[in-house]
């Protein structure tokens, strides 16, 4: 989607793309200046595999105070993005055979990971009727002798699926009767969470899952901070060695510049965090509302991140005002491109269709503009 839309860009056309995961604002000015003084005090040499101290320190601070779990900072490790270090998890504990459960709809990495360190990918369907989150019956039933991982991610992308404290024990239920297989919470949008929930994670509500669960976070969505590439986590010594051992290999760590900036992040203000949900709170409230209006779509207002996951069942076997037939999810995607200008994901593309994912990490003018057209084109089809 993101060639296309380049493609239809570079040939003149004005499309407004609601395809991006990423937050629409710049990084705050303070952590600007830290990575700017950083590199002017020469912090621009190599760091320890693992990440700086200061920045490892600030990162348990970060899981003692905002998930009130017990970290350590030697119990911390710091990648190249969040992206990283759910690679090197993976890698460092996956054999030819193994199979990892990914509740979907998923982000579309998890798999394609899964599959590049050789192992198998058990995607669960979570449908629209549980919230798009895995019931334990879901797990308990795609839990095999060959199960390593399980893969938990809230507020979900591309769903914005919040799972409740309480959700999360019914599913540690099943696990402790598991003891072999590990977590993995994927907390990248934490700080996303809106108005009438509360962000929970497994390590937290299940202390007995800790010592087989890695927490996964990082600086990308939460301080508008995606092309620094800091990600980090916390989980048993085991693993985090594992994975420090294949990263002193791979990159030897992440950028120092990048790294005196997420500590800025961290350390600093935080009231960046605030604003941005609230201002993404906002929008979730237009768009799920703007999208509603529109024929054939019907979209669900999701607790977190800032996606919305709309079914487009209303528009599947009719016809667009271009002549083109939608069959599929994808057939709507490429028609809202082609025809209204408006880029956004088919949910299939992310293990459930049909469905259309539309960020909406954009401002307030041209997401009223976006749903607009959306809304005209649906209208039109016959
Ligand atoms: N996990 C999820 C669910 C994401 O959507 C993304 C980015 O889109 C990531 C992890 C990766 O984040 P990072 O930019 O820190 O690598």
């Amino acid at each position: 989607m993101i060639d296309r839309v380049a493609e239809r860009k570079a040939a003149g056309a004005r499309i407004i793309s609601l395809s991006a995961g990423e937050p629409d604002f710049d990084t705050p000015v303070h952590v600007q200046e830290a990575a700017i003084a950083a590199i002017r005090a020469g912090h621009t040499r190599y760091t320890q595999v693992a990440g700086m101290r200061p920045l490892r320190e600030a990162v348990a601070r970060k899981f003692q105070e905002e998930n009130g779990m017990p970290t350590r900072w030697q119990a911390t490790i710091v990648c190249s993005g969040g992206k990283q270090v759910i690679y090197n998890a993976l890698a460092a504990t996956l054999n030819a055979g193994d199979e990892v459960i990914i509740p979907a709809p998923y982000w579309v990495s998890y798999p394609e990971m899964v599959q590049l360190c050789g192992a198998r990918a058990v995607t669960v369907p979570c449908p629209e009727a549980t919230g798009f989150k895995l019931t334990p019956e879901a797990l308990s039933a795609a839990i095999t002798p060959r199960t390593r991982w399980l893969i938990l991610n809230s507020p979900s992308n591309p769903t914005g699926a919040v799972y409740s404290a309480a959700e999360l024990l019914a599913l540690a239920e099943v696990l402790l009767a598991h003891p072999e297989v590990l977590v993995l919470s994927d907390d990248i949008y934490e700080h996303l969470v809106f108005t009438g929930a509360t962000f929970a994670t497994m390590a937290q509500v299940e202390p007995r899952l800790a010592g087989r669960t890695l927490t996964m976070n990082g600086v990308s969505k939460a301080y508008a901070m995606t092309g620094w590439r800091i990600g980090f986590a916390t989980g048993p010594q085991w693993l985090l060695e594992a994975m420090e051992k294949l990263q002193g290999q791979q990159t030897s760590g992440a950028c120092s510049i990048s790294q005196h900036a997420a500590l800025a992040a961290l350390a600093g203000p935080q009231d960046f965090v605030r604003n941005t949900r609230e201002v993404f709170e906002r929008r979730r409230d237009a768009v799920v509302q703007g999208l509603n209006r529109a024929f054939g779509l019907r979209c669900a207002r999701a607790a977190g991140a800032f996606y919305a996951f709309a079914s487009c069942e209303g528009l599947i076997g009719r016809t667009s005002a271009g002549g083109r037939l939608l069959a599929t999810d994808e057939d709507v995607a490429l028609a809202l491109l082609d025809e209204a200008q408006v880029a956004v994901m088919q949910g299939s593309a992310f293990g459930l269709g049909p469905y259309l994912r539309i960020a909406y990490a954009l401002d307030d003018a041209s997401l009223a503009q976006a749903c607009n057209a959306i809304r005209h084109f649906c209208e039109s089809t016959t």
